[in-house]
């Protein structure tokens, strides 16, 4: 789907029902549990603004917060291993497991290495692949990208994940429960975990003073992947490194809140290096791969804040564009409003440009962030930047822009022409709304209706009047 234009994956995604279904239901669920993990908090806003903190300082000493990381985790007994880009972090990764002689992956949920493609490199080096994660497992069975950070497969449905597993098992399970089809692919995937070589795991947060690396995980799968193989390689974007402990704390605080609603997730796991002598469990070796992948570019710029991401979903679920075209509309691994920022500045296709427009800059995203990143302020800087190198406007633009300044710059104009609209606008009313707007105004309403233009602006208004007094 992603070779097609974002205009047609959206398109796609607003004529499929069973999606516009499934994301209104879950995205909603989700931002309902959010809302309430928050209210349990006694002062949400000083602990957002406390995260944030810890975010900012932490990119402002990146390369100090980084050697001491790896500083640790050598001391540890682990080994580290820097990436600049995609490429390299493939050909690292791959190098660890051809080394070791490995044929089967067994991997937990990571968004670094769907950014980085690990998956198809590590299959054309004839290495097999199983993502364990039950959303990962099952978007890797139908062949797809994840179209949410924290819940891959948001956009199946039951029957669907249910014909996938009837493939792979040969039963027909079209009828199965939700319960049924988990046990099934509990059944499938722990003898993987038993003859896998190598466990590829993500990286949550890494403390830096303790070379800790910590995952939040729901499913029990993480534990096995770092754990059960002889080989351990967790892959973290650099931005995911925390000075303290104590700084951890503050991140986990909000991290499950925002993410699923929960105070915790079940499983919280700190992973210290790799199996000490006398310990009974855990890997041989363990391989921190911290991967860069256009990440410094943005350090010190107007986009630096965009890397404080905690990647816990919430501006998507919250976002009206999101909730409507899912993320497989968008062009990379990271979907939603900062998909819309970080796709553009560290993928940087063609097609990308038109992410920022997709936006209503509502701001709801900036809102729900539990780091407060402000959205909409990148997404309009990005905007602004394709503006001024994009084509020359034609003279219909140049005519629209002109007479646009013209009235918006006189108010005796602005009120004529708004006095105007109702009344040109007021035939096509239907119930208080216009459902189809005429001519090149048409693809307004293709999808929704139009509010029509107030007989009474909001300048007018008492309310109005009152702030402009204050
Ligand atoms: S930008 Fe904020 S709300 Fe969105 S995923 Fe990142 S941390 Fe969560």
């Amino acid at each position: 789907m992603e070779d097609v234009a974002f205009q047609e994956r959206v398109e796609q995604a607003l004529g499929n029902e069973q999606l516009q279904a499934a994301l209104r239901k879950a995205a909603g669920r989700f931002d309902v549990a959010r809302e309430r993990a928050w209210a349990q908090l006694d002062d949400v806003h000083a602990l957002r603004a406390h995260a944030k903190g810890i975010k900012a300082h932490t990119l402002a000493h990146l390369d100090r917060y980084l050697a001491q990381l790896a500083a640790q985790v050598r001391a540890n007994g682990g080994m580290v291993h820097f990436a600049a880009d995609a490429a390299e972090a493939r050909q690292i990764v791959r190098g660890i497991v051809r080394g070791v002689g490995g044929q089967l992956v067994v991997k937990s949920k990571s968004m670094t290495t769907e950014e980085i493609g690990l998956n198809h490199a590590l299959e054309e080096a004839g290495i097999s692949v199983v993502e364990t994660d039950l959303g990962e497992w099952i978007i890797q069975l139908a062949g797809e990208k994840p179209s949410h950070i924290v819940a891959p497969a948001i956009h199946k449905s039951r029957e669907e994940v249910a014909d996938l597993f009837s493939r792979i098992t040969g039963e027909n399970l079209y009828d199965a429960d939700i319960p049924t089809l988990t046990a099934v692919a509990r059944h499938e995937l722990r003898r993987r975990f038993l003859e896998a070589d190598v466990g590829i795991s993500g990286v949550n947060f890494a403390v830096a003073e303790t070379g800790t690396l910590v995952t939040v995980t729901n499913e029990g799968n993480g534990r096995f992947v770092t754990s059960v193989p002889r080989v351990h390689i967790a892959v973290m974007g650099m931005e995911k490194v925390v000075p303290t402990l104590d700084d951890l704390m503050v991140l986990l605080e909000l991290l499950p809140r925002s993410a699923t609603g929960q105070i915790l997730t079940s499983y919280t796991q700190m992973v210290t290096g790799p199996r000490r002598p006398g310990e009974l469990d855990g890997p041989e070796a363990l391989h921190l791969v911290i991967v860069d992948n256009g990440r410094s570019r943005l350090l010190g710029t107007e986009y630096e804040e965009s890397l404080q991401c905690l990647r816990c979903g919430a501006c998507l679920n919250t976002c009206p564009v999101y909730r409507v075209i899912g993320g497989h509309a968008y062009s990379g691994v990271y979907s939603g409003p900062i998909g819309a920022v970080q796709i553009p500045l560290l993928q940087g296709k063609p097609d990308d440009v038109n992410l920022p427009q997709a936006s209503t800059l509502c701001g709801a995203c900036r809102d729900v962030c539990p780091v407060q990143i402000d959205i909409p302020r990148m997404l309009l800087a990005l905007r602004r930047q394709h503006a001024s190198s994009a084509r020359p406007q034609t003279v219909w633009e140049r005519r629209l822009f002109r007479l646009y300044a013209m009235v918006t710059r006189r108010p005796w104009l602005y009120r004529l022409a708004l006095w105007l609209g109702h009344w040109v606008l007021r035939p096509l009313m239907r119930n208080g709304r216009i459902p189809h707007a005429p001519g090149p105004l048409q693809g307004w309403t293709q999808y929704r209706d139009l509010p029509p233009v107030a007989r009474q602006p909001f300048h007018r208004t008492p309310t109005a009047k009152r702030i402009e007094e204050k």
